[in-house]
């Protein structure tokens, strides 16, 4: 199968859902490690882009609906996540420009450039306790199942396996970015909120596609 324009609106509004049902617990996370309102900042940035998605034509590329979440989020959700996630978005959306399906090669590229792009605007680095650590286990589990598969359920499949253990790992660390970072050792034994919505999001697009290849 490839992903279409039909997928990426899917992922979205299952994004948006699944985010919505752990707004609170994002928030939890936040107020354990930083301010509280992680959960709050996701949640009205996902709830923007759904009121936008109606104004994207039936023929919408998956481009177009990954640009419409960058610009909404950037402009809609305050906080470190919003321009963060914003890039993300932005990245990914010129790393799939133009294409009506996105193949395995495509979905892989699509990752990689929105993980680039958290990087590039964050500077953060593995191990720094924030959704980098999500990220790039993601992104390292997707190349190498594109190595064995040419399977895009497959590849979603396990890079989102491998951000749910990236978020679990960042437990035990101490923050080293973000608000977290003023804490020192008192971050330790609390999971990042970045890394768990990260780990939301991409099981979201697993969920999206798994439902595009049964229709
Ligand atoms: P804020 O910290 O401004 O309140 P949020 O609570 O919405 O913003 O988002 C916090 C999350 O942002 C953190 O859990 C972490 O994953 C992520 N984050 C913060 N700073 C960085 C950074 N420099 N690079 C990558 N991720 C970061
Ligand atoms: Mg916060």
């Amino acid at each position: 199968m490839t992903l279409t324009g039909a997928w990426a609106t899917a992922w979205i509004v299952l994004g948006a859902e699944v985010i919505s049902d752990n707004r609170a617990a994002l928030n939890t996370l936040d107020r354990e490690i930083g301010d509280g309102d992680h959960g709050e900042n996701m949640d009205r940035g996902f709830q923007a882009v759904i009121g936008k998605l109606d104004a994207l034509t039936g023929d919408a590329q998956p481009a177009d609906v990954l640009k419409l979440v960058a610009t909404t989020l950037i402009s809609t959700v305050g906080g470190a996540a919003g321009p963060l996630y914003g890039t993300a978005f932005l990245k990914a959306a010129i790393a799939t420009s133009g294409a009506d399906r996105l193949d395995a090669d495509l979905v892989v590229a699509m990752l990689t450039a929105a993980r680039d792009g958290i990087v590039l605007r964050g500077k953060a680095e593995s191990g720094d306790k924030t959704m980098v650590d999500s990220w790039t286990p993601a992104v390292d589990a997707a190349v190498a199942a594109r190595a064995e598969s040419d399977d895009v359920l497959t590849i979603l499949r396990v890079a989102a396996a491998a951000a749910d253990r990236g978020a679990i790992a960042t437990e035990p660390l101490i923050a080293r970015k973000g608000r977290a970072s003023y804490l020192g050792e008192r971050a330790q034994g609390h999971r990042d909120p970045g890394a768990e919505s990260t780990r939301l999001l991409l099981q979201a697009a697993v969920d999206a596609a798994v439902g595009a290849s049964q229709r």
